[in-house]
């Protein structure tokens, strides 16, 4: 992109705007110290970060309440998920400290830049269904952006109910390799009630967040899993009687037989974007012992002689399926 001189007003405009948000951090940051320095909030403890709302985040303490909470000047970012060191107060609290991330859950923003959208995610649901039926690689695709993150992904086959004839067999087919490759897989169907026992099992004393594409059955899952709470995202500013925001934040939400939810629309479309080759390769979990064992450094791993993989595909190491998805998305990826 050619640099573009901005003229002077331009330029009186943009540190107008730059002035204006320094002046915005200030106050925000003296707001917190004032409450500090004021002596009026509670005790340090610790707590999570449930939502986010533009300057401010709600934190749920040790008895399970919310509050709204300022950030004390110069902490990182914080994102649903974390766990922070926050004093109580009244009546809005303060984080005073983050504390280390076990996980990030990244996707791009607008600029191409990876940004966390929430953190210490132990799994990943992968939802798929018979119909929308998963397009080719879909699984993978997922797969790949779970590895990427180091979040455990779980697959979970919704619909189950629509499982018929040669629909089974392609069903049945496509998930084939998982399990062997050490990936669980579980199917439910939310219509009939079958399966969301194990699926419970699997939540509990995690904290997990459901991926997949639209028309799958996200919100009839999590609808089950939170019940009372009716379609989770569309409804969360209405939920909360005042309108006071009608952001698409992510928000944690604890299941009554255990394990916490984060949800959020962009949650819910996570690893359907551009993946560097470099993790598609290592995104596909059989192929990292052979990645560097190739006899070109830059092997592309299609007909080169001395490439590890297609040695490991012709001893039946690598299975067809997956060489060829990932020939797929690495094609994509080149035509991007
Ligand atoms: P989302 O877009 O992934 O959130 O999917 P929704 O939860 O909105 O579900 C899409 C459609 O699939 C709705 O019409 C649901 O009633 C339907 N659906 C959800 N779960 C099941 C299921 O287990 N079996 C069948 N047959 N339909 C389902
Ligand atoms: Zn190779």
């Amino acid at each position: 992109m050619a640099k573009r001189k901005l003229n002077r007003r331009q330029a009186w405009r943009v540190e107008k705007i730059q002035e204006e948000r320094r002046e915005r951090a200030r106050k925000r940051d003296a707001q917190a110290e004032a409450l500090l320095g004021a002596g009026e909030l509670g005790p340090e403890q610790e707590g999570l970060v449930t939502a986010h709302f533009g300057t401010q985040i709600e934190v749920e303490g040790h008895d399970g309440e919310r509050s709204r909470c300022h950030l004390r000047a110069n902490l990182e970012s914080l994102v649903t998920g974390d766990r922070v060191v926050w004093c109580a107060g009244d009546p809005t609290g303060v984080v005073v400290a983050r504390q280390p991330r076990a996980s990030e859950l990244l996707r791009p923003d607008p600029h191409g830049d990876m940004k966390t959208v929430a953190a210490n995610i132990d799994q990943i649901v992968i939802v798929i269904a018979p119909l929308p039926e998963p397009h080719a690689n879909l699984v993978d695709r997922y797969l790949v952006a779970a590895e990427a993150v180091g979040i455990e992904p779980l697959i979970l086959l919704n619909k189950s109910d629509l499982l018929q004839d040669e629909r089974a067999q392609q069903i049945d087919t496509l998930l084939a390799p998982y399990p062997e490759l050490g990936y669980r897989v579980l199917r439910a169907s939310c219509k009939q009630d079958q399966g969301l026992e194990s699926l419970h099992l699997e939540l509990t004393g995690k904290v997990s967040v459901f991926v997949g594409q639209s028309g799958v059955g996200k919100s009839s899952l999590v609808n089950e899993l939170l019940p009372g709470t009716d379609a989770r995202v569309g409804a969360l500013s209405e939920q909360r009687g005042k309108g006071t925001h009608t952001t698409t934040t992510a928000e944690l939400f604890h299941m009554p037989r255990g394990g916490s939810l984060i949800d959020s629309p962009g949650i819910r479309e996570f690893g359907l974007w551009h993946m560097a080759r470099p993790d598609v390769e290592q995104g596909f979990r059989e192929f990292r012992p052979l990645l560097g064992h190739c006899k070109f450094r830059d092997c592309q791993h299609e007909q080169e002689p001395g490439c590890a993989l297609q040695q490991a595909l012709e001893s039946g190491e690598v299975s067809q399926r997956r060489m060829d998805s990932f020939r797929h998305i690495a094609a994509t990826l080149a035509a991007d």
